[in-house]
């Protein structure tokens, strides 16, 4: 592709490249995708839970619920399509006490505002019958949650995008962004939109194109475990807190047999700190933004960041609360796997965003809270945003 670019999506991790594949396919013009990593899935897009969510505890009315409960019925569909190992195995969240299982009904009145099919709570026996090990008085029962390969679902859809004409670059890095031109260490390219799709790294770009300065991205570390010794045969989750963004330890089982329990969800001090590391620069970064200590210092964080901790430095407090959900017949084996880190988006106030945020510029559309289901979201959100991204300049910057 030489000359002018129509489209530059800035990464091609499962948003930037279903938007490719979604602008493709509409016959939008040039499309280039811009990859900092020699390989797809290098990011969230292939160190998540691999489960399309069913949508059941997203708040109604909110994008990211709409988005939930399309995108995955879409993503399901494009699996079967095209071969992407899936196992339809529906999620369960169990209720340990009279306390969570307020949540199932919550989980369950939420569920249905958002259209999700077929909910049904589950009493102790009927759990029992799908799921023997499970601990629980009740469960909801959510048969549309699916487990997926998340590497070979991006490249699926990274695939059909390059089949409709979208070109990729991989291992180059966007460095540098204005409207109309990116820069990366071959040069500059001339753009005639960019749609920033850059994940941990998106609220850079932004800023870079002048667009939202308020907003942060605070990186949140999944740790995950490999466990032997349980026979979980779906994914059975705790009832989480609905005060934030985060679902608590799941058991999932995922395509190739493996069974994982986690993420949990602690404060990484690095945007790529997968093995705990500190990264000095980026951590000293973070520490001095308002927004960080809005955040960090309020009550209801502390609690979690605490109960995070616990359950990330100690493997006896990890394995504690995952067989609070489950009955373990003999000894278990957990062994650390991948770790995956979650791009949060925080506002001026210190507050985790719930949402899917896009902001629309002129010359640009920004991705910036691309956080879980985003996944799950990702084919039906990618319609969303290839429409903001082709209304013209004055249009959509009054609309968005
Ligand atoms: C631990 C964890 C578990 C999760 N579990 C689930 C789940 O089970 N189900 C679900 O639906 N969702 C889940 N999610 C959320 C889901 O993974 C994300 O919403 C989704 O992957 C976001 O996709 P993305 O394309 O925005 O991000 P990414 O996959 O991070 O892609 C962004 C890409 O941009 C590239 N990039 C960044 N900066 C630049 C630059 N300057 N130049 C060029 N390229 C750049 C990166 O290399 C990267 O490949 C989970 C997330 C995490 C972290």
């Amino acid at each position: 592709m030489t000359g002018m670019v129509d489209f530059a999506i800035v990464g091609g991790g499962i948003v930037g490249s279903a938007v490719a594949r979604e602008l493709a396919r509409r016959k939008a013009g040039s499309i280039l995708v811009l990859e900092k990593e020699p390989a797809l899935g290098r990011h969230a897009s292939g160190r998540n839970s691999g489960v399309i969510h069913s949508g059941i505890n997203q708040k109604p009315g909110s994008l990211k619920a709409r988005m939930c409960v399309e995108g995955g019925r879409r993503a399901r569909e494009f699996c079967r399509r095209r071969g992407v190992p899936m196992t339809e195995c529906g999620t369960i969240v169990v209720a340990r006490g009279e306390q969570e299982r307020r949540v199932l009904e919550r989980l369950l009145e939420m569920g249905n505002a958002c259209g999700v099919p077929d909910l049904q709570i589950l009493t102790s026996g009927q759990l029992a019958e799908r799921e023997p090990q499970a601990r629980g008085a009740a469960a909801l029962l959510s048969p549309t949650g699916a487990v997926v390969d998340s590497v070979k679902f991006l490249e699926a859809v990274a695939e059909e995008a390059r089949s409709s004409g979208a070109e990729y670059r991989l291992g180059s890095a966007v460095i540098r962004a204005e409207r109309g031109r990116l820069w990366t260490a071959e040069g500059p390219i001339d753009v005639g939109h960019v749609v920033n799709c850059a994940g941990l790294h998106a609220d850079r770009i932004a800023r870079m194109m002048g667009v939202r300065p308020d907003l942060r991205i605070i990186p949140f570390r999944g740790e995950y475990m490999e466990v032997e010794g349980l026979d979980v045969r779906g994914m059975i989750y705790e009832a989480p807190d609905l005060r934030f963004p985060f679902l608590g330890i799941h058991l999932t089982r995922g395509v190739d047999g493996r069974l994982l329990a986690g993420p949990s969800a602690v404060l990484s001090f690095g945007r790529e700190a997968y093995e705990k590391e500190i990264l000095v620069k980026e951590a000293g970064e973070m520490l001095s933004w308002p927004q960080f200590w809005r955040m960090a210092l309020s009550p209801s964080f502390l609690g979690l960041a605490w109960q995070n901790a616990r359950t990330s430095f100690s493997r006896r407090a990890f394995e504690r609360e995952m067989l609070s959900l489950v009955r373990a017949p003999g000894p278990v084996r957990l062994r650390p796997a991948r770790a995956g880190i979650r791009a949060q988006l925080v506002d001026a106030a210190g507050r985790l965003v719930d949402d899917l945020v896009l902001e629309r510029a002129e010359g640009s559309t920004h991705v910036l809270n691309a956080v879980s289901p985003g996944m799950t979201a990702s084919l039906a959100f990618a319609d969303y945003v290839a429409d903001a991204a082709l209304k013209g300049d004055a249009a959509a910057a009054k609309a968005v």
